[in-house]
């Protein structure tokens, strides 16, 4: 019977959630588990909260309470959970090799179908659950409501570069200087105003055209075919970084293919539960780069990377599609691991065709002295899931005279995890905050990074510093090209 009032919104019974659970949650890989507790230690929000519950091992005890049915997943389970950043640094460290990143998606799956909505249960519960998150700021939006309004847009990537056009324009024609200077904006939340001021130029060309083809050969001895992932969030606000790994891409040795079908690779929906979407971007990238017939596919984000190479694992039970979605993941490579693979930068010398008469280089090359201090921020998705963070700082060792300091922790989380900052502000901003006192300690004066979502929290982190004149922070392929290039 449908509800009398189609504003009041219906929420699910308690019981309904927890037998949902039961029966979604892998019950063998909660019992993997021995409670060691190993993974503790690299879980920043039991780092920074010191609560068991926030930690790797309490999550899954929590799940497990809730599949033998010893507790209700009530607002204080999903708090938890949601409260989880999804950084996989405790799988890495667990002698047991339990999937948490499995669990999790499990759980948020199951919580996206089934959202606990009422307003009083959240401030009972919020009041006892000891967490310390409490604003109602800091509650996560109605994520089924959030992916229906951005679905359109991430679903075609068309879409995507002509809704940019409006962020451009709002940068480039003074719009944005004269919101700043009359205040605007200032009824948005911190975080959001504090985003709004750090995002870079937006291009709402994205590399295909940018490049102005979707094939470009190889330069000298051809090694392989690349099919480049654009990505969505990169091929916008970091086009310059999608156009320099084309670069380098081809001084390899790779043809490189731009699918034009390629789309958004579903991290954003698959993340915070809504599989059903994740794995319609899915086929529609296996169907795309499966047309172009390459031998590799490039990523030059760690969070997509990872959400690509597990599509075999998110497509596992599809008959149809999972032998594809296998050879697919198998294809996936960084562009740190590409780059290696190659003769070319084995002795490292100038590039004076092609790539050198690119506007941005005397630009970006200009914007900091030679001197530089450089440290490096891993990406969790890139080191955690795709095990490739080592690529990164060896392609790095191959650059002369650099000046690299390691970054105490940086296989830590720097509390970007998506949209994570958004929705848990609060607990973002405490892990960067520590993140920026071992970034200081460096005396590094660029900050190297991985993925679009690290850049700009890093990004907020300077200037929550207020180092934007000491500190730089940049994409590796960017830092690496402008190295090359001279
Ligand atoms: S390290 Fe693994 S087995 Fe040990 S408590 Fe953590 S998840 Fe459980
Ligand atoms: S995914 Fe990250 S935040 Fe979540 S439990 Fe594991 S280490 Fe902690």
């Amino acid at each position: 019977m449908s509800s009398p009032n189609p504003k009041v919104e219906r929420v699910p019974s308690l019981l309904t959630l927890q037998q949902e659970l039961t029966k979604q949650l892998d019950y063998n890989e909660l019992m993997n588990c021995m409670r060691c507790g190993f993974c503790q230690p690299s879980c920043p929000t039991y780092q920074e909260t010191g609560i068991e519950a926030a930690s790797p091992r309490g999550r899954i005890a929590l799940m497990k309470a809730v599949a033998d049915g010893v507790m209700e997943p009530d607002e204080s389970f999903r708090q938890q959970i949601n409260l989880c950043l999804g950084c996989r640094a405790c799988e890495p460290v667990c002698p047991s090799d339990v999937k948490y990143g499995q669990l999790l998606e499990q759980t948020k799956s199951v919580l996206f179908e089934q959202q606990l909505r009422s307003a009083k249960k959240n401030e009972q519960n919020e009041a006892a659950d000891g967490s310390g998150y409490k604003s109602e700021s800091n509650r996560p939006p109605n994520m089924k409501r959030l992916h229906k309004l951005v679905k359109p847009a991430f679903k075609s990537h068309n879409r995507m570069l002509s809704l940019s056009v409006l962020l451009e324009k709002y940068q480039r024609s003074g719009l944005q200087r004269y919101a700043a200077k009359k205040k605007l904006l200032r009824f948005l939340p911190d975080h959001f105003q504090t985003l709004e001021r750090i995002l870079p130029q937006a291009d709402s060309q994205g590399v295909a055209k940018r490049v102005n083809a979707s094939f470009l050969p190889a330069k000298g001895e051809r090694i392989g075919t690349v099919g480049m992932f654009r990505g969505c969030i990169m091929d916008v606000l970091f086009t310059e970084t999608n156009v320099n790994t084309v670069n380098l891409l081809r001084e390899s040795g790779y043809d490189v293919v731009i699918p034009e079908a390629q789309g958004c690779c579903g991290a954003l929906f698959s993340h915070s539960g809504d599989l059903e979407t994740a794995r319609e971007f899915a086929k529609k990238n296996i169907q795309a780069f499966a047309e172009a017939k390459v031998d590799y596919i490039a990523s030059n984000a760690g969070g997509c990377g990872a959400m690509l190479i597990e599509y075999d694992y998110l497509l596992k039970d599809d008959a149809e599609w999972w032998a594809q979605a296998e050879h697919f993941s198998e294809q996936i490579k960084d562009i740190s691991e590409l780059l290696l693979r190659s003769e070319r930068w084995k002795s490292i010398e100038s590039i004076d065709e092609g790539l050198a008469d690119q506007e941005h280089t005397s630009q970006s090359r200009a914007n900091h002295a030679p001197q530089d201090t450089i440290t490096y921020q891993d990406s969790c998705h890139l080191r955690n899931v795709m095990k490739a963070g080592r690529g990164p700082r060896q392609l790095l060792r191959l650059l002369p005279d650099l000046n690299y300091v390691e970054l105490e922790g940086a296989e830590g989380c720097c509390g970007s995890a998506g949209i994570y900052n958004l929705l848990q502000p609060k607990m973002a901003n405490d892990i960067l905050d520590h993140k920026m006192g071992k970034v200081n300690e460096t005396g590094a004066s660029i900050i190297l990074t991985s993925n679009p979502g690290c850049l700009l929290q890093m990004k907020i982190g300077v200037e929550r510093e207020q180092a934007q004149d000491r500190l730089k922070v940049m994409h590796v392929v960017d830092y690496f090209a402008e190295k090359v290039m001279k």
